[in-house]
Protein backbone atom coordinates (compact mmCIF):
# COMPACT_ATOMS: atom_id res chain seq x y z
CA UNK A 1 0.00 0.00 0.00
CA UNK A 2 1.16 3.13 -0.98
CA UNK A 3 -0.04 5.99 1.34
CA UNK A 4 1.42 9.30 -0.49
CA UNK A 5 -1.23 11.65 1.47
CA UNK A 6 1.26 14.81 1.40
CA UNK A 7 2.05 17.77 -0.78
CA UNK A 8 4.92 18.86 -1.83
CA UNK A 9 4.90 23.08 -1.39
CA UNK A 10 8.06 24.97 -1.31
CA UNK A 11 10.66 22.14 -0.79
CA UNK A 12 9.09 20.38 1.31
CA UNK A 13 6.30 17.49 2.39
CA UNK A 14 3.38 19.47 3.62
CA UNK A 15 -0.09 17.91 5.23
CA UNK A 16 -3.28 19.23 3.29
CA UNK A 17 -4.90 21.86 4.71
CA UNK A 18 -8.09 20.03 4.80
CA UNK A 19 -7.43 16.00 4.76
CA UNK A 20 -9.95 14.66 1.64
CA UNK A 21 -8.19 10.76 0.52
CA UNK A 22 -9.15 8.93 -2.33
CA UNK A 23 -8.07 5.50 -3.21
CA UNK A 24 -6.14 4.41 -5.96
CA UNK A 25 -7.04 1.33 -7.48
CA UNK A 26 -4.76 -1.32 -9.20
CA UNK A 27 -5.99 -1.92 -12.87
CA UNK A 28 -4.92 -5.61 -12.92
CA UNK A 29 -6.07 -6.24 -9.94
CA UNK A 30 -9.17 -3.71 -9.08
CA UNK A 31 -7.32 -3.50 -5.89
CA UNK A 32 -6.79 -0.33 -3.62
CA UNK A 33 -3.24 -0.04 -4.67
CA UNK A 34 -2.40 3.04 -1.80
CA UNK A 35 -3.87 6.57 -1.63
CA UNK A 36 -3.57 10.13 -2.11
CA UNK A 37 -5.13 13.30 -1.02
CA UNK A 38 -7.25 15.39 -2.91
CA UNK A 39 -6.66 19.08 -2.41
CA UNK A 40 -8.03 22.70 -2.56
CA UNK A 41 -7.75 26.11 -3.87
CA UNK A 42 -6.04 27.01 -0.07
CA UNK A 43 -3.16 23.73 -1.61
CA UNK A 44 -3.05 25.60 -4.76
CA UNK A 45 -3.08 28.63 -3.30
CA UNK A 46 0.34 27.65 -1.06
CA UNK A 47 2.12 26.08 -3.98
CA UNK A 48 1.48 28.66 -6.32
CA UNK A 49 2.49 31.22 -3.89
CA UNK A 50 6.09 29.43 -3.18
CA UNK A 51 6.26 29.15 -7.12
CA UNK A 52 5.98 32.75 -7.14
CA UNK A 53 8.18 33.85 -4.21
CA UNK A 54 10.77 31.33 -6.02
CA UNK A 55 10.80 33.16 -9.49
CA UNK A 56 12.72 36.27 -9.21
CA UNK A 57 16.09 34.19 -8.20
CA UNK A 58 15.83 31.13 -10.32
CA UNK A 59 14.32 32.66 -13.30
CA UNK A 60 17.95 34.66 -12.71
CA UNK A 61 20.19 31.76 -12.52
CA UNK A 62 22.93 30.94 -15.56
CA UNK A 63 22.77 28.28 -17.90
CA UNK A 64 25.01 26.56 -16.30
CA UNK A 65 23.40 26.29 -12.99
CA UNK A 66 20.05 24.83 -14.40
CA UNK A 67 22.52 22.39 -16.57
CA UNK A 68 24.04 21.35 -13.20
CA UNK A 69 20.80 21.00 -11.14
CA UNK A 70 19.14 19.02 -14.66
CA UNK A 71 21.69 16.31 -14.94
CA UNK A 72 21.31 16.02 -11.02
CA UNK A 73 18.04 15.04 -11.85
CA UNK A 74 18.69 12.96 -14.01
CA UNK A 75 21.08 10.68 -11.82
CA UNK A 76 18.53 11.07 -9.44
CA UNK A 77 16.06 9.24 -12.10
CA UNK A 78 18.37 7.16 -13.26
CA UNK A 79 18.58 5.40 -9.33
CA UNK A 80 14.87 5.27 -9.08
CA UNK A 81 14.25 3.85 -12.40
CA UNK A 82 12.90 0.68 -11.91
CA UNK A 83 10.82 1.96 -8.87
CA UNK A 84 9.13 4.94 -10.99
CA UNK A 85 8.50 1.71 -13.66
CA UNK A 86 6.76 -0.97 -11.01
CA UNK A 87 4.82 2.45 -10.06
CA UNK A 88 3.81 3.17 -13.58
CA UNK A 89 2.78 -0.39 -13.58
CA UNK A 90 0.85 -0.22 -10.46
CA UNK A 91 -1.48 2.80 -11.19
CA UNK A 92 -1.97 2.32 -15.22
CA UNK A 93 -1.50 -1.18 -15.61
CA UNK A 94 1.27 -1.06 -18.28
CA UNK A 95 3.22 -4.61 -18.30
CA UNK A 96 6.32 -4.52 -16.68
CA UNK A 97 8.21 -4.91 -19.59
CA UNK A 98 6.73 -1.60 -21.16
CA UNK A 99 6.95 0.75 -18.08
CA UNK A 100 10.90 0.16 -18.02
CA UNK A 101 11.19 -0.29 -21.79
CA UNK A 102 9.17 2.96 -22.94
CA UNK A 103 7.22 4.82 -19.96
CA UNK A 104 9.66 5.22 -17.81
CA UNK A 105 12.33 5.35 -20.95
CA UNK A 106 11.24 8.43 -22.00
CA UNK A 107 11.03 10.37 -19.06
CA UNK A 108 15.45 9.98 -19.23
CA UNK A 109 14.76 10.68 -22.83
CA UNK A 110 13.09 13.88 -22.49
CA UNK A 111 15.91 15.05 -19.32
CA UNK A 112 18.45 13.76 -21.98
CA UNK A 113 17.21 15.80 -24.97
CA UNK A 114 16.43 18.97 -22.45
CA UNK A 115 20.59 18.73 -21.63
CA UNK A 116 21.29 18.47 -25.01
CA UNK A 117 19.21 21.31 -26.05
CA UNK A 118 19.78 23.88 -23.06
CA UNK A 119 23.75 23.75 -23.46
CA UNK A 120 23.24 25.33 -27.13
CA UNK A 121 20.10 27.14 -27.20
CA UNK A 122 19.97 30.54 -27.79
CA UNK A 123 18.34 33.17 -25.42
CA UNK A 124 19.14 36.17 -27.34
CA UNK A 125 19.24 37.63 -30.80
CA UNK A 126 20.35 40.72 -32.19
CA UNK A 127 18.96 42.31 -34.93
CA UNK A 128 20.01 45.46 -36.17
CA UNK A 129 19.79 47.54 -33.07
CA UNK A 130 16.93 45.76 -31.02
CA UNK A 131 18.01 42.76 -28.67
CA UNK A 132 15.23 40.33 -28.78
CA UNK A 133 15.50 38.44 -25.73
CA UNK A 134 14.25 35.25 -24.33
CA UNK A 135 12.63 35.17 -20.59
CA UNK A 136 11.29 32.49 -18.39
CA UNK A 137 7.36 33.14 -18.51
CA UNK A 138 6.76 32.98 -14.97
CA UNK A 139 4.66 30.70 -12.96
CA UNK A 140 3.62 27.79 -14.61
CA UNK A 141 0.75 24.85 -13.65
CA UNK A 142 1.07 21.36 -15.52
CA UNK A 143 -2.32 19.55 -15.78
CA UNK A 144 -1.09 15.83 -16.72
CA UNK A 145 -2.94 12.29 -17.88
CA UNK A 146 -2.65 8.85 -16.65
CA UNK A 147 -1.35 7.17 -19.74
CA UNK A 148 1.73 8.21 -20.48
CA UNK A 149 1.94 9.64 -16.67
CA UNK A 150 6.21 10.28 -16.79
CA UNK A 151 6.41 11.32 -19.98
CA UNK A 152 3.56 14.05 -19.80
CA UNK A 153 5.81 14.89 -16.60
CA UNK A 154 8.63 15.20 -17.90
CA UNK A 155 7.84 16.64 -21.41
CA UNK A 156 6.38 19.84 -19.70
CA UNK A 157 9.06 19.87 -16.11
CA UNK A 158 12.78 19.44 -17.85
CA UNK A 159 11.83 21.89 -20.62
CA UNK A 160 10.38 24.62 -17.84
CA UNK A 161 13.15 24.11 -15.77
CA UNK A 162 15.57 24.27 -18.43
CA UNK A 163 14.60 27.71 -19.49
CA UNK A 164 13.99 29.06 -15.68
CA UNK A 165 10.20 29.17 -14.88
CA UNK A 166 8.76 27.60 -11.66
CA UNK A 167 5.65 25.16 -11.37
CA UNK A 168 3.16 23.38 -9.96
CA UNK A 169 1.92 20.25 -10.98
CA UNK A 170 -0.91 18.43 -10.74
CA UNK A 171 -1.07 14.79 -12.26
CA UNK A 172 -3.99 12.60 -12.69
CA UNK A 173 -5.38 11.44 -9.84
CA UNK A 174 -5.63 8.00 -11.53
CA UNK A 175 -2.18 7.23 -11.46
CA UNK A 176 -0.26 9.33 -9.07
CA UNK A 177 1.87 6.75 -7.74
CA UNK A 178 5.13 7.53 -10.66
CA UNK A 179 4.23 11.71 -10.26
CA UNK A 180 5.17 11.10 -6.19
CA UNK A 181 8.01 9.19 -6.85
CA UNK A 182 9.20 12.03 -9.74
CA UNK A 183 8.86 14.66 -7.22
CA UNK A 184 11.20 12.68 -4.84
CA UNK A 185 13.33 12.69 -7.14
CA UNK A 186 12.93 16.32 -7.41
CA UNK A 187 13.99 17.29 -3.84
CA UNK A 188 16.60 14.29 -3.60
CA UNK A 189 18.08 16.28 -6.69
CA UNK A 190 18.44 19.94 -5.11
CA UNK A 191 15.68 22.15 -7.17
CA UNK A 192 15.44 24.84 -5.18
CA UNK A 193 12.43 25.28 -2.94
CA UNK A 194 9.30 26.66 -4.49
CA UNK A 195 10.68 25.77 -8.25
CA UNK A 196 8.70 22.60 -8.35
CA UNK A 197 5.61 22.07 -6.18
CA UNK A 198 3.19 18.88 -6.07
CA UNK A 199 -0.34 19.37 -5.20
CA UNK A 200 -3.04 16.40 -5.75
CA UNK A 201 -5.96 16.41 -6.33
CA UNK A 202 -9.21 16.09 -8.99
CA UNK A 203 -10.00 18.06 -12.37
CA UNK A 204 -12.97 20.19 -11.39
CA UNK A 205 -11.16 21.45 -8.06
CA UNK A 206 -7.12 21.08 -8.66
CA UNK A 207 -7.04 21.61 -12.20
CA UNK A 208 -9.95 24.51 -12.23
CA UNK A 209 -8.05 26.75 -9.46
CA UNK A 210 -4.37 26.34 -11.04
CA UNK A 211 -6.22 26.88 -14.30
CA UNK A 212 -8.02 30.00 -13.38
CA UNK A 213 -5.03 31.30 -10.61
CA UNK A 214 -4.24 35.17 -11.07
CA UNK A 215 -0.45 34.19 -10.04
CA UNK A 216 -0.41 31.59 -13.07
CA UNK A 217 1.56 32.69 -16.23
CA UNK A 218 1.18 29.71 -18.13
CA UNK A 219 -0.68 26.42 -17.66
CA UNK A 220 -0.02 23.57 -20.03
CA UNK A 221 -2.37 21.09 -19.94
CA UNK A 222 -2.41 17.38 -21.59
CA UNK A 223 -5.84 15.44 -21.24
CA UNK A 224 -9.19 14.97 -23.17
CA UNK A 225 -10.44 17.94 -25.64
CA UNK A 226 -13.62 18.25 -23.53
CA UNK A 227 -10.74 19.27 -19.94
CA UNK A 228 -8.89 21.48 -22.07
CA UNK A 229 -11.76 23.25 -23.31
CA UNK A 230 -12.72 23.79 -19.64
CA UNK A 231 -9.53 24.55 -18.55
CA UNK A 232 -8.90 27.07 -22.05
CA UNK A 233 -12.03 28.52 -20.55
CA UNK A 234 -10.78 29.28 -17.23
CA UNK A 235 -7.75 30.60 -17.82
CA UNK A 236 -9.16 33.32 -20.20
CA UNK A 237 -10.28 35.78 -17.51
CA UNK A 238 -6.29 36.40 -16.59
CA UNK A 239 -5.16 36.20 -20.28
CA UNK A 240 -2.40 33.47 -19.55
CA UNK A 241 -0.92 31.12 -21.97
CA UNK A 242 -2.65 28.16 -22.74
CA UNK A 243 -0.72 25.01 -24.26
CA UNK A 244 -3.27 21.64 -24.77
CA UNK A 245 -2.19 18.34 -25.81
CA UNK A 246 -5.11 16.88 -26.40
CA UNK A 247 -7.57 14.10 -28.07
CA UNK A 248 -6.51 12.23 -31.57
CA UNK A 249 -8.43 9.68 -34.00
CA UNK A 250 -4.97 9.15 -36.22
CA UNK A 251 -5.21 7.76 -39.81
CA UNK A 252 -2.81 5.09 -40.97
CA UNK A 253 -3.37 5.74 -44.57
CA UNK A 254 -1.75 2.08 -46.32
CA UNK A 255 -1.36 3.20 -50.22
CA UNK A 256 -1.83 0.96 -53.06
CA UNK A 257 2.23 0.61 -53.48
CA UNK A 258 2.93 -0.25 -49.72
CA UNK A 259 3.57 -4.02 -48.64
CA UNK A 260 0.15 -4.85 -47.05
CA UNK A 261 1.36 -7.78 -44.97
CA UNK A 262 3.72 -5.31 -42.90
CA UNK A 263 1.66 -2.13 -43.32
CA UNK A 264 -1.61 -3.95 -41.89
CA UNK A 265 0.25 -5.85 -39.43
CA UNK A 266 2.88 -3.43 -38.15
CA UNK A 267 -0.35 -0.91 -37.93
CA UNK A 268 -2.61 -3.71 -35.83
CA UNK A 269 -0.08 -4.00 -33.00
CA UNK A 270 1.24 -0.35 -32.73
CA UNK A 271 -2.37 0.49 -32.46
CA UNK A 272 -2.83 -1.22 -29.57
CA UNK A 273 0.34 -1.30 -27.49
CA UNK A 274 -0.60 0.37 -24.44
CA UNK A 275 -3.72 -1.35 -24.51
CA UNK A 276 -4.75 1.88 -27.38
CA UNK A 277 -3.93 3.98 -24.58
CA UNK A 278 -2.33 6.52 -26.77
CA UNK A 279 -3.45 9.88 -28.10
CA UNK A 280 -1.52 9.20 -31.37
CA UNK A 281 -2.66 5.56 -31.93
CA UNK A 282 -3.29 4.85 -35.38
CA UNK A 283 -6.92 3.98 -34.73
CA UNK A 284 -8.16 5.04 -38.33
CA UNK A 285 -6.64 2.35 -40.51
CA UNK A 286 -6.98 3.03 -44.80
CA UNK A 287 -7.00 0.46 -46.90
CA UNK A 288 -7.51 0.37 -50.42
CA UNK A 289 -10.63 -1.08 -51.20
CA UNK A 290 -10.10 -4.03 -53.67
CA UNK A 291 -7.46 -4.97 -50.82
CA UNK A 292 -9.39 -5.02 -48.06
CA UNK A 293 -10.41 -8.76 -47.88
CA UNK A 294 -6.47 -9.60 -47.72
CA UNK A 295 -6.08 -6.80 -45.46
CA UNK A 296 -9.12 -8.28 -43.19
CA UNK A 297 -7.09 -11.54 -42.73
CA UNK A 298 -3.71 -9.64 -41.72
CA UNK A 299 -5.11 -7.95 -39.39
CA UNK A 300 -7.15 -10.75 -37.55
CA UNK A 301 -3.88 -12.90 -37.34
CA UNK A 302 -2.38 -9.37 -36.18
CA UNK A 303 -4.79 -9.42 -33.15
CA UNK A 304 -4.13 -12.87 -32.16
CA UNK A 305 -0.71 -12.53 -31.44
CA UNK A 306 -1.63 -9.12 -29.33
CA UNK A 307 -1.38 -11.62 -26.01
CA UNK A 308 -3.36 -9.92 -23.03
CA UNK A 309 -2.91 -10.54 -19.92
CA UNK A 310 -1.54 -9.35 -16.40
CA UNK A 311 1.01 -6.72 -16.34
CA UNK A 312 3.53 -9.13 -14.45
CA UNK A 313 4.01 -11.14 -16.52
CA UNK A 314 4.91 -11.09 -20.95
CA UNK A 315 1.62 -10.08 -22.34
CA UNK A 316 1.38 -7.43 -24.77
CA UNK A 317 -1.12 -5.61 -23.45
CA UNK A 318 -2.28 -5.04 -19.80
CA UNK A 319 -5.60 -4.01 -18.87
CA UNK A 320 -6.94 -0.78 -19.50
CA UNK A 321 -6.74 1.74 -16.64
CA UNK A 322 -10.12 2.02 -15.06
CA UNK A 323 -13.62 0.76 -15.04
CA UNK A 324 -14.63 3.50 -16.16
CA UNK A 325 -12.66 3.31 -19.53
CA UNK A 326 -13.33 -0.20 -19.32
CA UNK A 327 -17.48 0.35 -19.68
CA UNK A 328 -16.30 3.50 -21.87
CA UNK A 329 -14.76 0.81 -23.96
CA UNK A 330 -17.43 -1.75 -24.10
CA UNK A 331 -20.42 0.86 -24.68
CA UNK A 332 -18.05 1.87 -28.04
CA UNK A 333 -17.51 -1.76 -29.55
CA UNK A 334 -21.03 -2.56 -29.02
CA UNK A 335 -22.11 0.26 -30.83
CA UNK A 336 -19.38 -0.58 -33.83
CA UNK A 337 -21.64 -4.10 -34.27
CA UNK A 338 -25.02 -1.88 -33.98
CA UNK A 339 -24.33 0.77 -36.47
CA UNK A 340 -22.75 -2.29 -38.85
CA UNK A 341 -18.98 -2.48 -39.06
CA UNK A 342 -17.82 -5.84 -39.34
CA UNK A 343 -16.28 -7.70 -36.56
CA UNK A 344 -12.42 -9.21 -37.61
CA UNK A 345 -11.49 -9.97 -34.12
CA UNK A 346 -12.17 -9.68 -30.66
CA UNK A 347 -15.59 -7.84 -29.48
CA UNK A 348 -17.47 -7.09 -26.11
CA UNK A 349 -16.80 -8.59 -22.79
CA UNK A 350 -13.39 -9.49 -20.82
CA UNK A 351 -10.88 -12.19 -22.40
CA UNK A 352 -11.38 -15.82 -21.56
CA UNK A 353 -9.66 -16.45 -17.73
CA UNK A 354 -9.13 -12.42 -16.91
CA UNK A 355 -12.73 -11.88 -15.04
CA UNK A 356 -10.74 -9.64 -12.32
CA UNK A 357 -8.91 -6.41 -14.06
CA UNK A 358 -10.13 -4.47 -16.69
CA UNK A 359 -9.41 -6.46 -19.60
CA UNK A 360 -10.36 -5.58 -23.09
CA UNK A 361 -10.55 -7.81 -26.34
CA UNK A 362 -7.89 -6.97 -28.98
CA UNK A 363 -10.76 -6.04 -31.14
CA UNK A 364 -10.39 -4.89 -34.80
CA UNK A 365 -13.44 -3.65 -36.54
CA UNK A 366 -13.38 -3.36 -40.72
CA UNK A 367 -15.77 -2.16 -43.06
CA UNK A 368 -16.16 0.83 -41.39
CA UNK A 369 -17.42 4.25 -42.42
CA UNK A 370 -16.53 7.43 -41.43
CA UNK A 371 -19.52 9.02 -39.90
CA UNK A 372 -20.03 5.57 -37.70
CA UNK A 373 -18.96 6.53 -34.10
CA UNK A 374 -15.85 4.53 -34.00
CA UNK A 375 -14.40 5.97 -36.56
CA UNK A 376 -15.56 9.73 -35.44
CA UNK A 377 -14.88 8.68 -31.32
CA UNK A 378 -11.12 8.67 -29.37
CA UNK A 379 -11.94 5.22 -28.22
CA UNK A 380 -8.97 4.82 -26.10
CA UNK A 381 -8.70 1.19 -26.18
CA UNK A 382 -7.56 -1.49 -28.38
CA UNK A 383 -10.37 -0.99 -31.41
CA UNK A 384 -9.05 -0.41 -34.61
CA UNK A 385 -11.12 0.77 -37.20
CA UNK A 386 -10.05 -0.35 -40.45
CA UNK A 387 -12.08 1.67 -43.32
CA UNK A 388 -12.22 0.94 -47.73
CA UNK A 389 -11.28 3.53 -49.89
CA UNK A 390 -11.76 4.20 -53.73
CA UNK A 391 -8.80 6.88 -54.31
CA UNK A 392 -5.42 8.22 -52.64
CA UNK A 393 -7.52 11.56 -52.90
CA UNK A 394 -10.73 9.92 -50.96
CA UNK A 395 -7.99 8.67 -48.73
CA UNK A 396 -6.63 11.46 -47.52
CA UNK A 397 -10.04 13.44 -47.44
CA UNK A 398 -11.19 10.61 -44.78
CA UNK A 399 -7.74 11.10 -42.44
CA UNK A 400 -8.58 14.64 -43.09
CA UNK A 401 -12.08 14.39 -41.78
CA UNK A 402 -11.87 14.38 -38.30
CA UNK A 403 -11.91 16.88 -35.21
CA UNK A 404 -8.38 15.87 -34.50
CA UNK A 405 -5.26 16.20 -35.88
CA UNK A 406 -2.42 15.08 -33.63
CA UNK A 407 -1.08 12.68 -35.67
CA UNK A 408 -0.99 10.32 -39.23
CA UNK A 409 0.22 7.66 -40.23
CA UNK A 410 1.64 6.80 -43.93
CA UNK A 411 2.81 3.37 -45.18
CA UNK A 412 4.15 2.88 -49.20
CA UNK A 413 7.06 3.53 -51.10
CA UNK A 414 9.09 6.43 -49.24
CA UNK A 415 8.82 9.15 -52.28
CA UNK A 416 4.96 8.53 -53.16
CA UNK A 417 4.42 8.15 -48.95
CA UNK A 418 6.17 11.86 -48.53
CA UNK A 419 3.76 13.32 -51.17
CA UNK A 420 0.63 12.12 -48.98
CA UNK A 421 1.93 13.26 -45.53
CA UNK A 422 2.76 16.88 -47.08
CA UNK A 423 -1.51 16.85 -47.48
CA UNK A 424 -2.29 15.49 -44.13
CA UNK A 425 -3.42 18.41 -41.85
CA UNK A 426 -1.69 16.77 -38.43
CA UNK A 427 1.10 18.14 -36.31
CA UNK A 428 3.05 14.70 -36.74
CA UNK A 429 3.28 12.50 -39.78
CA UNK A 430 5.06 9.04 -39.36
CA UNK A 431 6.03 7.46 -42.41
CA UNK A 432 6.41 3.41 -42.81
CA UNK A 433 6.59 3.44 -39.14
CA UNK A 434 9.93 5.33 -38.15
CA UNK A 435 11.12 5.23 -34.79
CA UNK A 436 9.84 8.15 -32.88
CA UNK A 437 12.14 11.35 -32.86
CA UNK A 438 12.39 12.54 -28.97
CA UNK A 439 13.52 16.06 -30.84
CA UNK A 440 10.29 16.78 -33.19
CA UNK A 441 8.03 18.84 -32.07
CA UNK A 442 4.52 17.06 -31.00
CA UNK A 443 1.27 18.52 -30.74
CA UNK A 444 -1.70 19.21 -32.36
CA UNK A 445 -3.94 20.78 -35.37
CA UNK A 446 -7.01 21.69 -34.82
CA UNK A 447 -8.86 19.99 -31.60
CA UNK A 448 -5.85 18.20 -30.98
CA UNK A 449 -4.34 21.45 -29.07
CA UNK A 450 -2.57 24.49 -29.36
CA UNK A 451 1.48 24.27 -29.15
CA UNK A 452 4.33 21.72 -29.56
CA UNK A 453 6.39 20.31 -26.80
CA UNK A 454 9.58 17.69 -27.12
CA UNK A 455 13.03 18.80 -27.64
CA UNK A 456 13.73 22.89 -28.85
CA UNK A 457 9.91 23.30 -29.42
CA UNK A 458 9.31 22.54 -25.84
CA UNK A 459 11.71 25.58 -24.78
CA UNK A 460 9.45 28.48 -26.89
CA UNK A 461 6.28 26.94 -24.87
CA UNK A 462 7.91 28.67 -21.85
CA UNK A 463 9.49 31.64 -23.13
CA UNK A 464 8.54 35.61 -23.44
CA UNK A 465 10.01 37.25 -26.04
CA UNK A 466 11.33 40.73 -24.85
CA UNK A 467 12.59 43.41 -27.89
CA UNK A 468 14.79 46.04 -25.94
CA UNK A 469 14.45 48.73 -28.58
CA UNK A 470 17.56 50.66 -29.19
CA UNK A 471 19.49 47.63 -27.13
CA UNK A 472 23.07 48.19 -29.62
CA UNK A 473 24.46 51.57 -30.64
CA UNK A 474 23.31 52.90 -34.20
CA UNK A 475 25.57 51.91 -36.99
CA UNK A 476 27.24 55.93 -37.42
CA UNK A 477 25.23 58.42 -39.54
CA UNK A 478 25.49 58.35 -43.21
P1 LIG B 1 -8.80 13.98 -18.66
O1 LIG B 1 -8.99 15.16 -19.50
O2 LIG B 1 -9.95 13.37 -18.00
O3 LIG B 1 -7.77 14.31 -17.48
C1 LIG B 1 -6.50 14.87 -17.72
C2 LIG B 1 -6.12 15.74 -16.57
O4 LIG B 1 -7.00 16.86 -16.53
C3 LIG B 1 -6.26 15.07 -15.20
O5 LIG B 1 -5.18 15.51 -14.38
C4 LIG B 1 -7.58 15.58 -14.70
O6 LIG B 1 -7.68 15.60 -13.30
C5 LIG B 1 -7.58 16.99 -15.25
N1 LIG B 1 -8.89 17.61 -15.44
C6 LIG B 1 -10.08 17.02 -15.70
N2 LIG B 1 -11.05 17.94 -15.78
C7 LIG B 1 -10.47 19.16 -15.59
C8 LIG B 1 -10.93 20.50 -15.54
N3 LIG B 1 -12.23 20.78 -15.72
N4 LIG B 1 -10.04 21.49 -15.33
C9 LIG B 1 -8.73 21.21 -15.16
N5 LIG B 1 -8.24 19.97 -15.17
C10 LIG B 1 -9.08 18.95 -15.39
O7 LIG B 1 -8.00 12.94 -19.56
P2 LIG B 1 -7.47 11.52 -19.18
O8 LIG B 1 -8.65 10.61 -19.21
O9 LIG B 1 -6.62 11.55 -17.96
O10 LIG B 1 -6.48 11.21 -20.39
C11 LIG B 1 -6.93 10.74 -21.61
C12 LIG B 1 -7.02 11.86 -22.62
O11 LIG B 1 -5.77 12.54 -22.74
C13 LIG B 1 -7.31 11.36 -23.99
O12 LIG B 1 -8.29 12.16 -24.59
C14 LIG B 1 -5.99 11.50 -24.72
O13 LIG B 1 -6.08 11.61 -26.10
C15 LIG B 1 -5.43 12.70 -24.10
N6 LIG B 1 -3.98 12.72 -24.25
C16 LIG B 1 -3.42 13.63 -25.11
C17 LIG B 1 -2.05 13.66 -25.30
C18 LIG B 1 -1.42 14.64 -26.23
O14 LIG B 1 -0.25 14.91 -26.08
N7 LIG B 1 -2.13 15.20 -27.16
C19 LIG B 1 -1.26 12.79 -24.61
C20 LIG B 1 -1.85 11.88 -23.76
C21 LIG B 1 -3.22 11.88 -23.57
Amino acid sequence: MRDYLKFYIDGAWVDPVKANPLDVINPATEAVAGRISLGGTADVDKAVAAAKRAFPSFSQTSRADRLELLNNVMAEYQKRYAEIAAAITEEMGAPGWLAMQAQAAIGMGHLQTGIAVLKDYSFEELRGTTMLAKEPIGVCAFITPWNWPINQIACKVVPALAVGCTMVLKPSEIAPFSAQLWTEVMHAAGVPAGVFNLVNGDGPTVGAALSSHPDVDMVSFTGSTRAGIEVARNAAPTVKRVAQELGGKSPNIILDDANLETAVGSGVVSMMMNSGQSCNAPTRMLVPAGKMEAAKAIAKAAAETVTVGSPDGNAKIGPVVSEVQWNKIQALIQKGIDEGATLVSGGPGKPEGLETGYYVKPTVFADVTNDMTIAREEIFGPVLAMMPYKSEEEAIAIGNDTVYGLAAYVQGEPEHARKVARQMRAGQVILNYAQGDMMAPFGGYKQSGNGREWGDAAFAEFLETKAIIGYAPAAAAE
